[in-house]
């Protein structure tokens, strides 16, 4: 197993991390003999990170690692769990739902803990102006948590102003090769790692959809340099080529997958795709980006929108829909386009002023495209359930 060593703290971290959001099944619940065999034997070669969070699960994820930790196994590991902001109106809510969690994970420490899903800095302010902060700072004083971070879906321009808020100890973004330009994209990764911030990376497969239903043509692609390279390996590959990335949480289903997982980091080496490698992504991304249905590259030159609209985050919505057949393409509009944070950015905000259309380099009919991911990714239902959401959560 490859390790990178943590910039800010000197720990050597595996660079493959255990996902515990994707757990076998059985009967609805977890698989747990099966479960803790597979994070017996991903320890056993060499993964030392483990990623839970509350809501994984139904709650049943932190309980499941904890069992599977007993017996001389948590010494071994570092777990990271995140607090989940949208349960948390109060300190006091924060308090308990960490309490909760040291009890489920059955351990007097949390080695990583993050905010959760953090989509903008209005979210940050808001945990920061009820204490979150203040508080986990006094946890980390006692040791009873070690490093502080938060993960992030949201645009580019919020993953700097977050980022840069505060001293973080870590931080987490998704990030393969389909999202180089999308969310906190390619120099979001390097502005963290320029400012010390040791990164670790979610969704390298994109919640498998860079593996499943993928045009032929990418398969064929992906098979003309090497037939027994799988798209996920190839994925996998992609985000480690990275010297940015500190780990890589792959959340792993089966004993196969964790097999696979721990060959490929076992081997790989950042900076090593070959001159024919990167042509393969290359054409890989070519017949991605033909697919789209707006060209939007998310170089963001047409940002900001004063009406708070994240445009290349719409279109990249849009676009997952159609090129990756992706069925909750809805509700990942709805969780990065922030319908439950304080400043939503979805589509339906644009006032057709105009501003952004000079600005794009391809060309694209911007508020044009915006009515069509309105139609296509709001629908009539949107506002009500939203409201209705954003009411009972209280959300202003
Ligand atoms: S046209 Fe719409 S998306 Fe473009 S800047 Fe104006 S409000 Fe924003
Ligand atoms: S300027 Fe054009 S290509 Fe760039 S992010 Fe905006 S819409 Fe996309």
């Amino acid at each position: 197993m490859n390790i990178r060593v943590n910039q800010k703290n000197g720990e050597n971290l595996s660079i493959l991390g255990f996902g515990c959001m994707r757990f076998p099944t059985k009967g609805g619940g977890i698989d747990e003999p099966r479960a803790i065999a597979m994070i017996h034997d991903a320890i056993a070669n060499g993964v030392n990170y483990f990623d839970t969070a509350y809501i994984y699960h139904g709650g049943k994820s932190e309980s499941l690692l904890g069992q599977a930790l007993l017996g001389g196994y948590r010494e071994k590991v570092k777990i990271a769990t995140k607090l989940p902001p949208f349960m948390v109106k109060t300190l006091d809510n924060a308090k308990k739902i960490f309490a909760t969690q040291l009890q489920r994970l059955q351990t007097g420490y949390i080695d990583y803990y993050l905010l959760h899903m953090l989509t903008d800095k209005a979210g940050f302010d808001r945990l920061s102006s009820i204490g979150v902060l203040e508080w986990l700072e006094g946890l980390k004083q006692i040791g009873t948590v070690k490093n502080i971070g938060f993960s992030f879906h949201g645009s580019r321009a919020d993953f700097e102003a977050i980022v840069k808020a505060y001293p973080w100890d870590f931080c987490q973004i998704q990030y393969n090769y389909m999202d180089e330009n999308n969310q906190a994209t390619k120099s979001g990764l390097q502005l963290a790692h320029s400012l010390g911030i040791p990164v670790i990376v979610m969704e390298p497969l994109r919640g498998g959809k860079l593996v499943n239903n993928l045009p032929t043509e990418v398969i064929k692609t992906f098979k003309s340099y090497d037939t027994n390279r799988s798209p996920a390996e190839w994925a996998l590959r992609w985000v480690w080529n990275h010297p940015e990335v500190n780990v890589l949480l792959s959340g792993m289903s089966n004993e196969e997958q964790v097999a696979d997982n721990i060959r490929i980091a076992s081997d790989v080496v950042a900076k090593s795709f070959t001159q024919r490698e990167l042509e393969v992504f290359d054409h890989v991304k070519k017949v991605m980006i033909e697919r789209t249905k707006v060209p939007c590259t998310g170089c963001a030159y047409c940002m900001p929108c004063p009406a708070g609209v994240d445009i290349p985050g719409c279109f990249s919505s849009l676009n997952d829909k159609y090129l990756l057949k992706d069925k909750s393409a809805r509700w990942k509009y709805m969780q990065t386009l922030g319908a439950l944070s304080v400043n939503p950015a979805n589509a339906s905000r644009c006032k057709e002023c105009g501003k952004c259309e000079s600005h794009c380099p391809q060309n694209i009919a911007i508020r044009k495209e915006l009515k069509v991911v309105v139609k296509e990714m709001e629908g009539i239902f949107y506002k009500p359930v939203v409201g209705v959401a954003r009411k009972i959560l209280r959300i202003k």
